[in-house]
């Protein structure tokens, strides 16, 4: 029988060892957290950095662990020897960190601990070796074996303790977590001295590396070294931590914002009654209410007649204000269940719950026009009004939200009968819908004959009101019905599928302006707006990228301004051209913020350069603390996603400075120019003064001044 000599074990080291394998578990309990949390890339980046931190952690625990043990003899290590057991502890690490944690089949499981226990193995029959005995170290079989037993299921039993700390969705507490390190950092240092106990020194072997690696001076030095490096990936995630909850407090205020957004997104901002949206939310409400059977109520859509008279003469705030008086009288007329919304400009809805038959509808039509047509007095005017009213009852005329557009053609009779009537639904009203039948007859001569045309808005750097870009509107100059306003032809030539070679001609003019006016030296970045319908062209990237080309455009001259809702309707269709005109290095703006219904995790995801908040926020922005509130919100969310911001609408001195105060990037509205004419845009640019100019309100506010040192988005 072998004689073998006893072993002992130093204190001092032996605690430093398991100060050093606790804290690499905590350590390494960290990096698992953060690598299952991020990104791809950053999580690669976490298992790599992880693995040399842990790894080494682990490597000093283990040769700390190799000085602690004592024998009648004095030690040596091999130092090249020592080293090179860091290398399989590092690069074990790596899949041990990829792995730890997630959930994976046991047969994963099994290979991740199979590739540690190799690296421990590996480690420690090196670290022996490094003793360089003479004669050699004998291996206790039956020891060995107990020991490799003892380290599987201590493996199994940490890669469990894990896993159940990582289960849940919340970050588990330092408690916790230092519990399970404490756990791991044990059963390590258990492992250890399994091994070292399976090995036998003969009596009077002798270390032939006395004069490399030894002492307890060195024991501090590993230890102090392994604790900075530890504490340096702790520091970083610490910093980690904080940055996370920065992200999470921001995510926090675009929750916020978004719901604030959502409900102004069914009210009316002039009136404070609910939008045509808040309307149909509530008419299906009251549709639903009612269970199987559809209910007895009334829809009335009531539109003023001769407003935009009233309007043009007496200015937009007389007009804002009578209409804010009609609403009231509506609002009066109804019981407390039933709705008056504003529907659109001079339109209202009303919703008259039943049960309601012809004769009672009819009243409620009657007295409208009798509200409606009292005088009103307006900025010391007196103002003289009729209006005309559809009605459409349910279940008769329908029983969805097809009873607006019933109402809606009811009252077109009503107009054409004159006006200052009222007029119930009949099967067949809205079908000859003749006016647009004829509208888009002419829409589609119109192109070739020229008739169409883009005027320019200029949008101003908010602080040094240095024209930065404009957005092209466009324009029909009909022969007959004179200027037709794009929100009047947009739909028209949506609903008859012409919106497709209109888009076209807009995109190719856009371009060819931007070259004209930079052959002039006048570096214009121009906007232009995309219909819904541009939006599921497949070619669409393609026209933008040949028009450019065609005119020899630079794509950052060029910005697509797509609404809100346009760009929420169907996400995935919106992302992917975002992402091809953003590839192309053409701007992509989103258009009316605040009318539609971000989903704001999806707008961070987009590749936007700029977002326009939509007029209606603006108009109040001097007399609502409501909508300043918003603009603000909107304003930070903007530059938190990195996005330039601009106001449009701007009408009021009062409103530019509170935009300015709150930190918009650009202004655009009729306080500085209306939309005009190329020739006028260049003109103004050029030192002269164009009609538009004139024209526009309160002209030492309006003075435009040109940044003509090429004006690229982004
Ligand atoms: P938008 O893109 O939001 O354009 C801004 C609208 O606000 C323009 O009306 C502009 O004239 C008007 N505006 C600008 N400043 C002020 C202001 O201070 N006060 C007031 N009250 N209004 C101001 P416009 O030209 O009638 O265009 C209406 C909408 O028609 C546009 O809204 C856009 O959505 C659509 N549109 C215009 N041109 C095109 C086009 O080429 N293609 C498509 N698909 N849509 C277009
Ligand atoms: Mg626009
Ligand atoms: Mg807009």
């Amino acid at each position: 029988m072998l004689e073998t000599m006893q072993k002992g074990l130093s204190p001092a080291p032996a605690l430093l060892a398991l100060a050093v394998a606790v804290y690499s578990c905590f350590l390494m309990v960290e990096v698992v957290r953060r690598v299952r949390a991020a990104d791809h890339e950053i999580a690669l980046g976490w298992v790599l950095g992880g693995a040399v931190c842990v790894g080494t952690g682990f490597w000093a625990e283990h040769f700390l662990g190799l000085l602690a043990l004592e024998l009648p003899v004095p030690l040596g290590f091999e130092t090249q020897l020592i080293l090179l057991t860091w290398v399989p502890l590092v690069l074990a690490m790596v899949p041990v960190l990829a792995l730890l944690g997630r959930r994976i089949a046991l047969r994963w499981r099994i290979v991740g601990g199979v590739f540690a226990a190799g690296a421990f193995i590996a480690t420690h029959g090196m670290g022996i070796s490094a003793l360089s005995m003479h004669p050699a170290v004998q291996w206790d079989a039956a020891a060995l074996a107990a020991a490799l037993g003892y380290g599987a299921a201590a493996l199994a039993l940490s890669s469990w303790a894990l896993r159940r700390l990582l289960a849940g969705e919340r970050t588990p507490g330092w408690p916790a977590r230092l519990g399970v390190a404490l756990l791991c950092g044990l059963l390590l240092r258990g492992f250890h001295h399994a091994l070292i106990a399976a090995a036998e020194f003969p009596m009077l072997s002798v270390s032939l590396t006395l004069d490399q690696l030894s002492g307890d001076a060195l024991a501090m030095l590993v230890a102090a070294t392994t604790l900075v490096l530890c504490g340096v990936t702790q520091m970083a995630t610490v910093l980690e931590h904080r940055l996370r909850s920065q992200q999470d407090r921001l995510a926090q205020a675009l929750r916020q914002v978004h719901s604030e957004l959502e409900s102004t997104g069914f009210r009316d901002a002039l009136t404070r009654l609910p939008n045509r949206l808040g309307f149909e939310r509530r008419l299906q409400e009251r549709l639903q209410r009612e269970g199987g059977e559809p209910p007895s109520l009334a829809v009335a859509m009531v539109n003023l007649d001769g407003f935009k008279v009233v309007n043009d003469s007496l200015g937009a705030a007389a007009g804002d204000a009578l209409l804010r008086e009609c609403a009231a009288r509506l609002h009066a007329l109804v019981r407390h269940d039933d709705v008056v919304a504003r529907a659109a400009g001079d339109e209202f809805l009303m919703l008259c719950s039943g049960p309601l038959d012809a004769h009672s509808a009819e009243l409620v039509a009657r007295r409208a026009g009798e509200a409606l047509s009292r005088p009103f007095i307006v900025e010391g005017h007196e103002v003289t009004l009729s209006c005309s009213v559809g009605l459409a009852l349910s279940p008769e005329h329908g029983s969805d939200l097809s009873l607006i557009a019933a109402a809606n053609a009811a009252m077109q009779a009503a107009k054409r009968a004159g006006g200052a009537t009222h007029s119930f639904y009949e099967p067949g009203m809205g079908e000859d819908d003749t006016d647009s039948i004829d509208l888009q007859r002419d829409l589609r001569q119109a192109i070739a004959q020229g008739q169409l045309m883009l005027h320019y808005q200029p949008k101003r750097h908010a602080r040094t009101g240095a024209v930065r870009g404009v957005e092209a509107l466009l324009r029909w100059k009909h022969p007959l019905r004179g200027m037709v306003s794009p929100a009047e032809f947009i739909p028209v030539a949506e609903r008859f599928g012409l919106i497709g070679t209109l888009g076209n001609w807009v995109i190719e003019e856009a371009c060819r302006q931007i070259r004209e006016w930079a052959d002039h030296g006048l570096p214009l970045c121009v906007a232009i707006n995309l219909s819904v319908h541009q939006l599921r062209q497949s070619d669409l990237e393609m026209r933008i990228r040949t028009a450019l080309a065609r005119h020899g455009v630079d794509p950052r001259m060029l910005v697509c301004e797509i609404t809100e809702s346009v760009a929420m309707e169907n996400t995935t269709v919106s992302l992917r051209v975002f992402e091809q005109l953003a590839a192309i290095g053409v701007g992509v703006s989103i258009d009316d913020f605040g009318t539609g219904y971000s989903s704001l995790s999806y707008l961070r995801r987009l590749p936007a350069t700029e977002l326009k908040i939509d007029r209606s926020f603006i108009q109040d922005l001097d007399k609502s603390r409501d909508a300043r509130a918003i603009v603000e919100a909107v304003v930070r969310l903007s530059h938190a996603l990195d996005l330039k911001v601009v106001a449009e609408g701007v009408e009021t001195p009062g409103q530019q400075e509170i935009l300015q105060e709150l930190g918009c990037d650009e202004l655009q509205g009729f306080l500085f120019a209306r939309p005009m004419p190329a020739a006028d845009m260049l003109r103004l640019a050029l030192g002269g003064r164009g009609p538009q100019q004139a024209a526009a309100p309160r002209s030492a506010a309006s003075a435009l001044v040109f940044d003509l040192s090429g004006a690229l988005h982004g």
